[in-house]
C-alpha cells in the first residue's frame, strides 16, 4: 500500500492552517531535542515565527540510552507545549514511545513521531494505524529501507494513510560521526513509495558544525523536508546539545534551505 505500484501520485498531508507536507512544499520542522520549560518553548516558538517555520519538534517522552539521563516532562510538558504552540499557530511533532501514550497524547499532537528505537515496535505501529493523525516514522538505528517501508505498511494497512518517512542516520562502523546519514535513502525511498520523505541531519551526523551541510544535501537529494534540533543555548540543552543549532545558525540554515529548494 505504501508502494508507488499501489499509488503513483505522491501523498500530500494537510495539517490545517495552510501547513502541508509532501510534494510541492519544503517542510521545515525545528526545535529542541527535549521540551524543558515554558521559557525554552517560548524562545523557540518566537524563533520559528520569526523565520516562518510552521512546525516545532520536541520530545516530552525521551528514549535515553542511560536511565539517569533526562527523560522528558511527560504529559504535563506536552499539554503546555500544545497550548503555547497553538497560541502561535505552530504545529507539533513529538515522539510517542508506547501504546498507552497514543490515546493520552492524541489531542495534543499534530504529528506522532515514532523514534528510531521503536521503528519495529509493531504493537505501537498497529495502535497508530487506528488514529487519524499523521505519523512520522524514523528509520531504525540499524534498519534497512525495506524494514522502514514495512513499518509504514503496518500503519497504512491499519487504516492510517497519513505517513511521513524520516531518514535519521544508521549505525555503521564509522565513529567520526554519531550516525551515518544515509542520503541514498532519499532518492530510493522517493522512487519506491508515494509517501513524503524527510531528513533529520541532527541525529544523522550528530555534530552541530556539520548539520547545515547535511540538511542542504538532503534537500538536493530530493527530500520533502528537514527536521532538525535548535535551542537558544545549545550548550545548556538537556539532551543532544552537541548536535543542536543556536538560533543564528538555524536562521541561516532556513534561508539556505529555501534557496536550495528553489533550485531543484
Ligand atoms: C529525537 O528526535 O530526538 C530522537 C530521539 O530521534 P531518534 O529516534 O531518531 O534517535
Ligand atoms: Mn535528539
Amino acid at each position: 500500500l505504501v508502494s508507488r505500484k499501489w499509488r503513483v501520485r505522491p501523498t500530500v498531508l494537510d495539517l490545517g492552517d495552510g501547513v502541508r507536507i509532501g510534494e510541492g512544499t519544503l517542510t521545515l520542522a525545528a526545535g529542541p531535542c527535549s521540551i524543558e520549560s515554558e521559557a525554552q518553548m517560548e524562545s523557540v516558538l518566537q524563533h520559528l515565527v520569526d523565520n516562518d517555520v510552521r512546525i516545532m519538534r520536541g520530545g516530552v517522552f525521551k528514549p535515553r540510552s542511560s536511565p539517569y539521563s533526562f527523560r522528558g516532562l511527560g504529559m504535563e510538558g506536552l499539554r503546555l507545549f500544545h497550548q503555547l504552540a497553538r497560541a502561535r499557530g505552530i504545529k507539533i511533532v513529538t515522539e510517542v514511545m508506547q501504546v498507552s501514550q497514543v490515546e493520552e497524547m492524541h489531542d495534543y499532537v499534530d504529528v506522532f513521531q515514532v523514534g528510531a528505537r521503536n521503528t519495529q515496535n509493531f504493537n505501537l505501529l498497529d495502535a497508530l494505524g487506528g488514529v487519524d493523525k499523521p505519523v512520522m516514522i524514523k528509520r531504525g538505528i540499524s534498519g534497512t529501507l525495506e524494514e522502514l517501508l514495512s513499518s509504514a505498511e503496518y500503519v497504512f494497512s491499519g487504516g492510517n494513510e497519513k505517513l511521513i518517512l524520516c531518514e535519521r542516520g544508521i549505525r555503521t562502523f564509522e565513529t567520526a560521526s554519531r550516525n551515518t546519514l544515509d542520503l541514498n535513502a532519499v532518492p530510493i525511498l522517493k522512487e519506491k513509495t508515494h509517501l513524503p520523505v524527510i531528513v533529520d541531519p541532527s541525529h544523522g551526523i550528530g555534530l552541530r558544525e556539520h548539520v547545515a551541510a547535511m540538511a542542504l544535501a538532503g534537500v538536493m537529494a530530493g527530500a520533502d523536508g528537514i527536521i532538525y534540533e535548535t535551542h537558544e543555548t545549545p550548550e545548556k540543552a538537556a539532551s543532544d546539545g552537541a548536535q543542536t543549532l543556536n538560533f543564528d545558525e538555524s536562521a541561516r540554515l532556513i534561508r539556505n534551505l529555501r534557496r536550495v529548494y528553489a533550485l531543484r
